[in-house]
């Protein structure tokens, strides 16, 4: 039994990681400030003694004796990212800083939710780990870009000069169950809009292509990534390289609901990345990891989530 600090464990990806850890017989320490997580996402585990809730800010510096740290605590919607820019790089940035001086102090295992979004609109395809990106330092998506880009320096010189026992992942595109309705995410946006019969807002002409992966194939190849050798710190790409165009994924989620929904086509936001797609060999060779999920499957599990969860709130 290991003692587990999550941090941003309320939201999407974490309270799915709560759930699992828990199930592994781990002890949990859920913290969150609850700006895009919500207690609902865990609330089924607060009756359960190993599971605690904190609410804290991961700006704020916080000590606690664990084992292991997960250090997922920052906004990942457009939306959400943007609304408040500062407060997205302090939350990456000097998240990372108290994480990692925790990490320090107390010699836990540090492992950061990195993102595909350090390629930024990448001129290398399908990116491979080594690729350094092409990222805009002054654009609209920078504030999360820029911050993950530095939170990533910052765990190698936690590393370097400090010896802190890093892991570094780089999630790609992500959906599954407990996705906030309301995030601006293209998986949660285009079923809710089928499952409410409105239009489908594809941006730009739907040529841009993503990569989506299924939340507990996530899990899987993240607490994998945890658990490997001292020394090996990635960056590993965790994804699923199956590449669709978002017009693919529209005409996708329109049939997997029987949706009579139509396409309506909105503009580009700026700096949308053209393609992504993970290389995913390293993950495979040092994880012995590959996404088992496959996109029709996943979404139609994130569907009936989503239709379920519209049903209580018309109630
Ligand atoms: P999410 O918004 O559902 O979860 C983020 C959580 O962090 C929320 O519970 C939020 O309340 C919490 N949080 C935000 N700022 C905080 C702060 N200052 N202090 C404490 N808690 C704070 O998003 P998610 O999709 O679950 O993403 C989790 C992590 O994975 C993020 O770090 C994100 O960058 C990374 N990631 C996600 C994806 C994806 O496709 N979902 C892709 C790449 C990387
Ligand atoms: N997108 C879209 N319609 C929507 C929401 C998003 O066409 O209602 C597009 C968006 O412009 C981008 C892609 O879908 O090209 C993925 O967007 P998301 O915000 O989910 O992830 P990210 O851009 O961060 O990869």
């Amino acid at each position: 039994m290991k003692k587990i600090l999550i941090t941003g464990g309320a939201g999407f990806i974490g309270s799915h990681l709560c759930e699992r850890l828990l199930k592994e017989g781990n002890e949990v320490i859920c913290l969150d400030n609850y700006f895009t997580g919500n207690k609902k996402n865990i609330v089924h585990l607060l009756d359960n003694p190993y599971f605690e809730l904190v609410r804290h800010d991961v700006c704020t510096p916080y000590f606690i004796e664990i084992d292991q740290i997960y250090n997922l605590a920052c906004p990942a919607s457009p939306i959400h990212y943007q609304y408040n820019p500062i407060k997205t790089i302090k939350t990456s940035v000097m998240g990372a800083l108290n994480m990692l001086g925790l990490a320090k102090r107390i010699h836990a295992r540090i492992l950061q939710a990195s993102t595909s979004e350090v390629y930024g609109d990448p001129m290398v395809h399908p990116q491979v780990e080594t690729y350094w990106g092409n990222v805009n330092p002054i654009g609209e998506r920078s504030c999360y870009d820029e911050g993950k880009r530095c939170a990533e320096t910052l765990f190698f010189d936690y590393n370097k000069q400090n010896n802190v026992d890093i892991k570094i992942i780089r999630i790609f595109n992500t959906y599954g169950p407990k996705m906030h309705p309301n995030d601006g995410r293209v998986v949660s946006n285009f079923i809710v809009q089928a499952l409410k019969g409105e239009d489908i807002t594809v941006a730009g002409d739907g040529s841009q292509t993503r990569s989506f992966q299924y939340v507990d194939d996530l899990l899987e190849g993240m607490i994998r990534m945890m658990q490997t050798d001292k020394g090996f710190t990635g960056p590993v790409n965790i994804g699923n390289p199956n590449e669709f165009t978002i017009l693919e994924l529209a005409n996708k989620v329109i049939e997997l609901t029987g949706s009579k929904s139509k396409i309506k086509y909105i503009p580009l936001p700026s700096d949308d990345p053209t393609q992504r797609k993970p290389d995913i060999s390293l993950a495979k060779g040092k994880l012995s990891w590959q996404p088992t999920i496959q996109l029709n499957e996943g979404l139609v599990n994130t569907i009936d989530y989503f239709e379920k969860e519209l049903k209580i709130n018309s109630k």
